[in-house]
Protein backbone atom coordinates (compact mmCIF):
# COMPACT_ATOMS: atom_id res chain seq x y z
CA UNK A 1 0.00 0.00 0.00
CA UNK A 2 1.22 3.26 -0.76
CA UNK A 3 1.62 5.83 1.06
CA UNK A 4 -1.00 8.95 0.79
CA UNK A 5 -0.04 11.83 -1.73
CA UNK A 6 -1.58 15.32 -1.55
CA UNK A 7 -3.56 16.91 -4.04
CA UNK A 8 -4.31 21.17 -4.20
CA UNK A 9 -5.91 21.86 -7.09
CA UNK A 10 -8.68 19.59 -8.50
CA UNK A 11 -9.14 22.25 -11.67
CA UNK A 12 -9.80 20.76 -15.46
CA UNK A 13 -5.74 19.34 -15.28
CA UNK A 14 -5.59 18.70 -11.52
CA UNK A 15 -8.74 16.66 -11.41
CA UNK A 16 -7.87 14.32 -14.26
CA UNK A 17 -4.17 13.93 -12.82
CA UNK A 18 -5.26 13.44 -8.93
CA UNK A 19 -8.01 10.87 -10.32
CA UNK A 20 -5.25 8.67 -12.07
CA UNK A 21 -3.27 8.94 -8.90
CA UNK A 22 -6.22 7.27 -7.17
CA UNK A 23 -6.66 4.83 -10.26
CA UNK A 24 -3.24 3.98 -9.73
CA UNK A 25 -3.36 2.89 -5.46
CA UNK A 26 -2.21 5.97 -4.27
CA UNK A 27 -4.61 7.25 -1.55
CA UNK A 28 -5.49 10.99 -2.15
CA UNK A 29 -5.96 14.00 0.34
CA UNK A 30 -7.53 17.04 -1.78
CA UNK A 31 -8.36 20.39 -1.07
CA UNK A 32 -9.61 22.75 -3.84
CA UNK A 33 -11.50 26.26 -2.80
CA UNK A 34 -14.08 24.88 -5.49
CA UNK A 35 -16.43 22.50 -3.05
CA UNK A 36 -17.78 21.08 -6.43
CA UNK A 37 -14.40 19.84 -7.44
CA UNK A 38 -13.72 18.51 -3.87
CA UNK A 39 -17.23 16.33 -3.61
CA UNK A 40 -16.09 14.88 -6.97
CA UNK A 41 -12.88 13.95 -6.07
CA UNK A 42 -14.57 12.50 -2.62
CA UNK A 43 -16.71 10.48 -5.22
CA UNK A 44 -13.96 9.14 -6.84
CA UNK A 45 -12.27 7.78 -3.35
CA UNK A 46 -10.21 10.71 -2.09
CA UNK A 47 -10.10 12.05 1.46
CA UNK A 48 -10.94 15.88 1.06
CA UNK A 49 -8.90 18.38 3.55
CA UNK A 50 -10.07 21.48 5.37
CA UNK A 51 -7.09 23.77 3.78
CA UNK A 52 -3.99 23.46 2.18
CA UNK A 53 -1.91 23.10 5.85
CA UNK A 54 -4.14 20.44 6.93
CA UNK A 55 -3.03 18.01 3.37
CA UNK A 56 0.89 19.20 4.09
CA UNK A 57 0.36 18.00 7.70
CA UNK A 58 -0.73 14.56 6.77
CA UNK A 59 1.37 13.40 3.81
CA UNK A 60 4.95 12.91 2.30
CA UNK A 61 4.58 13.89 -1.23
CA UNK A 62 2.15 16.39 -2.50
CA UNK A 63 0.85 17.94 -5.92
CA UNK A 64 -0.50 21.22 -6.69
CA UNK A 65 -2.44 22.34 -9.64
CA UNK A 66 -3.42 26.01 -9.47
CA UNK A 67 -3.78 28.61 -11.75
CA UNK A 68 -1.33 31.29 -11.65
CA UNK A 69 1.41 32.52 -9.13
CA UNK A 70 -0.89 34.41 -6.96
CA UNK A 71 -2.58 31.08 -5.96
CA UNK A 72 0.57 29.43 -5.79
CA UNK A 73 2.29 31.72 -3.21
CA UNK A 74 -1.18 31.62 -1.10
CA UNK A 75 -1.18 28.10 -1.14
CA UNK A 76 2.12 27.57 -0.34
CA UNK A 77 3.25 30.52 1.60
CA UNK A 78 -0.76 31.57 3.47
CA UNK A 79 -2.00 31.60 6.60
CA UNK A 80 -3.12 27.78 6.22
CA UNK A 81 -0.98 27.06 3.58
CA UNK A 82 1.18 24.10 2.59
CA UNK A 83 4.68 25.42 4.55
CA UNK A 84 2.79 25.88 7.78
CA UNK A 85 2.21 22.42 8.64
CA UNK A 86 5.21 20.76 6.19
CA UNK A 87 6.90 17.77 7.75
CA UNK A 88 10.71 17.58 7.16
CA UNK A 89 11.91 15.39 3.98
CA UNK A 90 8.47 16.51 2.35
CA UNK A 91 8.37 16.73 -1.64
CA UNK A 92 5.95 19.26 -3.01
CA UNK A 93 5.48 19.01 -6.64
CA UNK A 94 3.58 22.15 -8.04
CA UNK A 95 2.68 21.46 -11.85
CA UNK A 96 0.70 24.87 -12.13
CA UNK A 97 2.75 27.33 -14.76
CA UNK A 98 3.63 30.11 -13.36
CA UNK A 99 6.78 32.38 -12.72
CA UNK A 100 10.05 30.71 -12.74
CA UNK A 101 10.80 33.87 -10.16
CA UNK A 102 7.34 32.58 -7.72
CA UNK A 103 8.68 28.77 -7.78
CA UNK A 104 12.39 29.98 -6.69
CA UNK A 105 10.82 31.69 -3.67
CA UNK A 106 8.81 28.94 -3.03
CA UNK A 107 11.46 26.40 -3.31
CA UNK A 108 13.68 29.02 -0.82
CA UNK A 109 10.84 29.28 1.92
CA UNK A 110 10.44 25.25 1.56
CA UNK A 111 14.24 24.63 2.10
CA UNK A 112 14.26 26.60 5.48
CA UNK A 113 11.27 23.76 6.42
CA UNK A 114 13.35 21.07 5.45
CA UNK A 115 11.49 19.70 2.45
CA UNK A 116 12.09 20.20 -1.01
CA UNK A 117 10.29 21.97 -3.56
CA UNK A 118 10.23 21.61 -7.61
CA UNK A 119 8.58 22.52 -10.28
CA UNK A 120 6.49 20.26 -12.76
CA UNK A 121 4.66 22.28 -15.18
CA UNK A 122 2.63 20.01 -17.30
CA UNK A 123 2.57 19.83 -21.28
CA UNK A 124 -0.71 18.50 -23.32
CA UNK A 125 -4.26 19.94 -22.63
CA UNK A 126 -7.12 18.34 -20.41
CA UNK A 127 -7.79 15.26 -22.89
CA UNK A 128 -3.34 13.97 -22.14
CA UNK A 129 -4.23 14.31 -18.24
CA UNK A 130 -7.33 12.70 -18.72
CA UNK A 131 -5.37 9.81 -20.27
CA UNK A 132 -2.33 10.49 -18.14
CA UNK A 133 0.01 10.86 -20.60
CA UNK A 134 1.05 14.40 -19.86
CA UNK A 135 4.86 15.33 -20.61
CA UNK A 136 6.55 17.02 -17.11
CA UNK A 137 8.96 19.60 -17.33
CA UNK A 138 11.01 19.50 -13.96
CA UNK A 139 13.41 21.91 -12.07
CA UNK A 140 14.84 20.96 -8.57
CA UNK A 141 17.29 19.21 -6.74
CA UNK A 142 18.95 16.68 -8.97
CA UNK A 143 19.06 13.87 -5.82
CA UNK A 144 15.19 14.83 -5.93
CA UNK A 145 14.33 13.85 -9.55
CA UNK A 146 13.84 10.16 -9.22
CA UNK A 147 11.23 10.63 -6.12
CA UNK A 148 9.31 12.97 -8.35
CA UNK A 149 9.71 10.95 -11.58
CA UNK A 150 8.45 7.84 -9.96
CA UNK A 151 5.14 9.88 -8.96
CA UNK A 152 4.75 12.02 -11.42
CA UNK A 153 4.90 9.08 -14.21
CA UNK A 154 1.19 7.60 -12.57
CA UNK A 155 0.24 10.94 -15.14
CA UNK A 156 2.55 11.34 -17.61
CA UNK A 157 4.43 9.82 -20.44
CA UNK A 158 6.94 12.29 -20.27
CA UNK A 159 9.49 13.27 -17.31
CA UNK A 160 12.21 15.51 -18.30
CA UNK A 161 14.67 17.03 -15.52
CA UNK A 162 15.17 20.65 -16.63
CA UNK A 163 17.98 21.88 -14.06
CA UNK A 164 17.98 24.13 -10.94
CA UNK A 165 14.19 25.19 -9.64
CA UNK A 166 12.75 27.26 -11.90
CA UNK A 167 13.96 26.07 -15.23
CA UNK A 168 10.80 23.44 -15.69
CA UNK A 169 8.88 26.59 -16.41
CA UNK A 170 11.30 28.28 -18.27
CA UNK A 171 11.17 25.11 -21.00
CA UNK A 172 6.91 25.18 -20.13
CA UNK A 173 6.97 29.28 -21.15
CA UNK A 174 8.81 28.75 -24.03
CA UNK A 175 6.74 26.11 -25.59
CA UNK A 176 3.61 28.03 -24.88
CA UNK A 177 4.68 30.79 -26.47
CA UNK A 178 5.21 28.60 -29.65
CA UNK A 179 1.75 27.63 -29.10
CA UNK A 180 0.02 30.53 -28.79
CA UNK A 181 1.71 31.56 -32.24
CA UNK A 182 1.32 28.03 -33.67
CA UNK A 183 -2.74 28.55 -33.06
CA UNK A 184 -3.30 31.95 -33.95
CA UNK A 185 -1.26 31.29 -37.54
CA UNK A 186 -3.39 28.05 -37.58
CA UNK A 187 -7.11 29.81 -37.09
CA UNK A 188 -5.99 32.41 -39.24
CA UNK A 189 -4.63 29.52 -41.81
CA UNK A 190 -8.06 27.46 -41.57
CA UNK A 191 -10.26 31.28 -41.87
CA UNK A 192 -8.89 32.70 -44.52
CA UNK A 193 -8.67 28.65 -46.60
CA UNK A 194 -12.74 28.81 -45.80
CA UNK A 195 -13.48 31.78 -47.16
CA UNK A 196 -11.08 30.54 -50.11
CA UNK A 197 -13.80 27.95 -50.82
CA UNK A 198 -12.06 24.70 -49.21
CA UNK A 199 -13.74 22.76 -46.80
CA UNK A 200 -12.22 22.66 -43.43
CA UNK A 201 -11.33 18.94 -42.96
CA UNK A 202 -9.88 18.91 -46.58
CA UNK A 203 -7.70 21.60 -45.75
CA UNK A 204 -6.79 20.39 -42.10
CA UNK A 205 -5.91 17.18 -43.67
CA UNK A 206 -3.41 18.77 -46.48
CA UNK A 207 -1.73 20.73 -44.05
CA UNK A 208 -0.96 17.56 -41.87
CA UNK A 209 0.37 15.94 -44.93
CA UNK A 210 2.49 19.33 -45.75
CA UNK A 211 5.04 21.81 -44.28
CA UNK A 212 2.37 23.57 -42.08
CA UNK A 213 1.28 21.11 -39.84
CA UNK A 214 1.59 21.98 -36.34
CA UNK A 215 -0.16 20.46 -33.29
CA UNK A 216 -2.62 22.77 -33.60
CA UNK A 217 -3.15 21.58 -37.20
CA UNK A 218 -3.14 18.38 -36.50
CA UNK A 219 -4.02 17.07 -33.06
CA UNK A 220 -6.32 20.39 -31.48
CA UNK A 221 -7.61 21.98 -34.81
CA UNK A 222 -9.69 25.33 -33.60
CA UNK A 223 -12.39 24.43 -36.74
CA UNK A 224 -15.31 22.93 -35.19
CA UNK A 225 -15.59 19.64 -36.16
CA UNK A 226 -12.34 19.05 -37.62
CA UNK A 227 -11.27 16.66 -34.93
CA UNK A 228 -13.29 15.14 -32.57
CA UNK A 229 -13.23 15.51 -29.18
CA UNK A 230 -11.47 18.58 -28.64
CA UNK A 231 -12.93 22.06 -27.60
CA UNK A 232 -13.33 23.18 -30.87
CA UNK A 233 -16.01 20.87 -31.55
CA UNK A 234 -17.58 21.03 -27.81
CA UNK A 235 -18.44 24.75 -27.75
CA UNK A 236 -14.90 25.44 -26.79
CA UNK A 237 -15.83 24.93 -23.17
CA UNK A 238 -13.15 22.63 -21.01
CA UNK A 239 -9.94 22.80 -22.08
CA UNK A 240 -7.02 25.50 -21.78
CA UNK A 241 -8.46 29.04 -21.37
CA UNK A 242 -7.62 31.93 -23.39
CA UNK A 243 -6.81 33.95 -19.76
CA UNK A 244 -4.36 31.25 -18.51
CA UNK A 245 -2.63 31.68 -22.30
CA UNK A 246 -2.55 35.27 -21.61
CA UNK A 247 -1.04 34.82 -18.25
CA UNK A 248 1.83 32.55 -20.03
CA UNK A 249 2.43 34.82 -22.53
CA UNK A 250 2.35 37.63 -20.16
CA UNK A 251 5.46 35.17 -17.97
CA UNK A 252 7.21 35.13 -21.57
CA UNK A 253 7.42 38.47 -21.93
CA UNK A 254 8.42 39.35 -18.61
CA UNK A 255 11.29 36.73 -19.23
CA UNK A 256 11.66 38.28 -22.71
CA UNK A 257 12.32 41.26 -21.06
CA UNK A 258 14.59 40.08 -17.81
CA UNK A 259 16.72 38.90 -20.65
CA UNK A 260 16.61 41.01 -23.59
CA UNK A 261 15.18 38.72 -25.84
CA UNK A 262 13.22 40.33 -29.13
CA UNK A 263 9.85 37.98 -28.74
CA UNK A 264 7.58 39.82 -31.45
CA UNK A 265 5.71 37.50 -32.56
CA UNK A 266 5.03 36.39 -28.75
CA UNK A 267 4.25 40.08 -27.83
CA UNK A 268 1.95 40.18 -30.81
CA UNK A 269 0.21 36.65 -29.34
CA UNK A 270 0.19 38.27 -25.96
CA UNK A 271 -1.79 41.19 -27.56
CA UNK A 272 -4.38 39.31 -29.13
CA UNK A 273 -4.58 36.61 -26.10
CA UNK A 274 -5.16 39.82 -24.08
CA UNK A 275 -8.11 41.42 -26.31
CA UNK A 276 -9.79 37.81 -26.51
CA UNK A 277 -10.15 38.20 -22.15
CA UNK A 278 -10.96 41.79 -22.90
CA UNK A 279 -13.94 40.40 -25.29
CA UNK A 280 -15.44 37.62 -23.75
CA UNK A 281 -12.82 34.77 -24.20
CA UNK A 282 -11.45 34.50 -21.32
CA UNK A 283 -13.34 31.33 -19.91
CA UNK A 284 -13.04 29.67 -24.01
CA UNK A 285 -10.64 27.50 -24.97
CA UNK A 286 -7.38 29.00 -26.19
CA UNK A 287 -8.45 27.44 -29.97
CA UNK A 288 -11.33 29.98 -29.62
CA UNK A 289 -8.52 32.16 -31.41
CA UNK A 290 -10.61 30.48 -34.26
CA UNK A 291 -13.77 32.16 -33.69
CA UNK A 292 -12.33 35.57 -32.47
CA UNK A 293 -10.82 36.26 -35.99
CA UNK A 294 -14.58 35.31 -37.47
CA UNK A 295 -16.05 37.29 -35.56
CA UNK A 296 -13.83 40.24 -36.05
CA UNK A 297 -14.68 39.47 -39.82
CA UNK A 298 -18.00 39.80 -39.00
CA UNK A 299 -17.53 43.27 -37.51
P1 LIG B 1 -8.41 25.58 -13.56
O1 LIG B 1 -8.71 27.01 -13.38
O2 LIG B 1 -9.38 24.69 -14.27
O3 LIG B 1 -8.10 24.88 -12.13
C1 LIG B 1 -7.49 25.50 -11.05
C2 LIG B 1 -8.10 24.98 -9.76
O4 LIG B 1 -7.43 25.60 -8.66
C3 LIG B 1 -9.59 25.29 -9.63
O5 LIG B 1 -10.31 24.11 -9.30
C4 LIG B 1 -9.64 26.30 -8.49
O6 LIG B 1 -10.82 26.21 -7.71
C5 LIG B 1 -8.42 25.91 -7.69
N1 LIG B 1 -7.92 26.99 -6.83
C6 LIG B 1 -7.80 28.30 -7.09
N2 LIG B 1 -7.32 28.96 -6.03
C7 LIG B 1 -7.16 28.04 -5.05
C8 LIG B 1 -6.71 28.11 -3.71
N3 LIG B 1 -6.32 29.27 -3.15
N4 LIG B 1 -6.68 26.97 -2.98
C9 LIG B 1 -7.07 25.79 -3.54
N5 LIG B 1 -7.50 25.66 -4.80
C10 LIG B 1 -7.55 26.78 -5.55
O7 LIG B 1 -6.99 25.54 -14.30
P2 LIG B 1 -6.36 24.32 -15.13
O8 LIG B 1 -6.79 24.41 -16.55
O9 LIG B 1 -6.54 23.05 -14.37
O10 LIG B 1 -4.81 24.77 -15.12
C11 LIG B 1 -4.02 24.68 -13.93
C12 LIG B 1 -2.59 25.11 -14.28
O11 LIG B 1 -2.09 24.23 -15.31
C13 LIG B 1 -2.48 26.53 -14.83
O12 LIG B 1 -1.30 27.13 -14.34
C14 LIG B 1 -2.40 26.32 -16.33
O13 LIG B 1 -1.69 27.37 -16.96
C15 LIG B 1 -1.67 24.99 -16.42
N6 LIG B 1 -1.95 24.18 -17.62
C16 LIG B 1 -3.23 24.00 -18.08
C17 LIG B 1 -3.45 23.23 -19.22
C18 LIG B 1 -4.84 23.03 -19.77
O14 LIG B 1 -4.95 22.51 -20.91
N7 LIG B 1 -5.89 23.37 -19.06
C19 LIG B 1 -2.39 22.62 -19.87
C20 LIG B 1 -1.10 22.77 -19.36
C21 LIG B 1 -0.90 23.56 -18.23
Amino acid sequence: QETPVGFVGLGNMGGHMARNLLKKGYPVIAFDVSKDALSTLKNDGAVVAESPAEVAANVSRLVSMLPASAEVQEVYGGKKGILSTVKKGTLLLDSSTIDPSVSQQVAALAEKQGATFMDSPVSGGVNAARDGILTFMVGGPEASFAQAKALLDNMGKNVVYCGPVGTGQAAKICNNMLLAISMIGTSETMNLGIRLGLDPKLLAKILNMSSGRCWSSEVYNPVPGVVPGVPSSNDYKGGFGSALMAKDLGLAQNAATNTKSPTPLGSLAHQIYRTMCNQGYSGKDFSSAFLFLQEQDKK
